[in-house]
């Protein structure tokens, strides 16, 4: 209970989400009841690898709890740690889906490291409207230009409307003249439902274009390929090393698991790389 105590402010695990889990298991609270793979639920840890894709040596490990914000978040504090001990600084970062929430490709693009990470985009739409991909950007004039060349603002106040504006969520609302959409030829294919059409942007939009130029890139294309060396190192994980079950308990010993799960890796990868030499027989 102590060591779960001490664990509570932490990112990886008690700060990492506000969401109360469902369950909390008696003799290992740290731990996160989880059905992320689809199967019975069951209490785990996550085990958050970095590695160089040049040879899947792993560079840095970290435990966390078994949900997507402990696991993102990882991700810093790895950065962080290979960056002060080893002096590591990689030029880019390749992940999952799961990755590319706008703060952390923020997080990435400020300290000038390439994000070849999926964009986490929610603002897809499924009954065949224009997207906000559809609308260019105009940084200049913080505007969105329409398909139709009309502006979107965002400061084009009508301050009766305490919703015009920012929402204080870090999400700028971007808003077309209505007198403009009703007689657009266009608008059956904007805003059908809608007297104008209206854009949101998120906080770090312009970390999320920085990644999506990056996915139209042949580097992205080999970056996915070179991503699925992490993947192979966790299939190793659990059908090898047969570590799909811990024997500690506690974030303490789910780390420790994992790391020395980690170093037989890397032994295992340093013996590849280094062969021993060849004894000569004399006759
Ligand atoms: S409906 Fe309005 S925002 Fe949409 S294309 Fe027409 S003028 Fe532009």
């Amino acid at each position: 209970m102590r060591e779960n105590f001490d664990t509570l402010d932490e990112a990886a695990f008690g700060a990492a989400s506000e969401v109360q889990p469902k369950f909390t298991s008696h003799s290992d609270p740290a731990s996160q009841w989880t059905a992320a793979r689809k199967g019975p639920a069951f209490f785990s840890y996550s085990d958050n690898y970095l590695i160089d894709t040049d040879h899947g040596v792993i560079v840095d490990v970290e435990a966390t709890r078994s949900i997507r914000q402990a696991e993102v978040g990882s991700t810093k504090t790895m950065l962080n740690r290979v960056k002060a001990k080893f002096d590591l600084h990689p030029e880019r970062l390749i992940a999952d889906t799961a990755y590319g929430t706008g703060p952390l490709l923020g997080w990435l693009v400020d300290r000038k490291i390439a994000p070849h990470i999926p964009v986490f985009d929610k603002s897809g739409r499924n009954d065949g409207t224009w997207t906000r991909a559809d609308f260019e950007w105009d940084a200049e004039n913080d505007q969105y230009i329409c398909p139709e060349g009309h502006a979107l603002k965002q400061f084009r106040r009508n301050y009766s409307d305490p919703t015009r504006g920012p929402t204080g969520k870090g999400t700028a609302r971007y808003r077309a003249l209505k007198d403009v959409c009703q007689v657009c030829p266009s608008k059956a294919k904007c805003c059908p439902r809608a007297d104008a059409r209206k854009i949101t942007r998120e906080e770090h939009e312009d970390a999320r274009q920085v990644a999506r130029n990056i996915a139209k890139t042949r580097q992205y294309d080999i970056s996915m390929k070179l991503r699925k060396k992490v993947e192979m190192l966790f299939a190793h994980l659990k059908r090898i090393l047969g570590l799909g079950r811990l024997r500690l308990r506690g974030p303490c010993g789910a780390n420790d698991e994992f790391l020395l799960a980690a170093t037989a890796q890397n032994l295992r990868k340093l013996a590849k790389i280094f062969p021993a030499p060849q004894q000569t027989r004399k006759a």
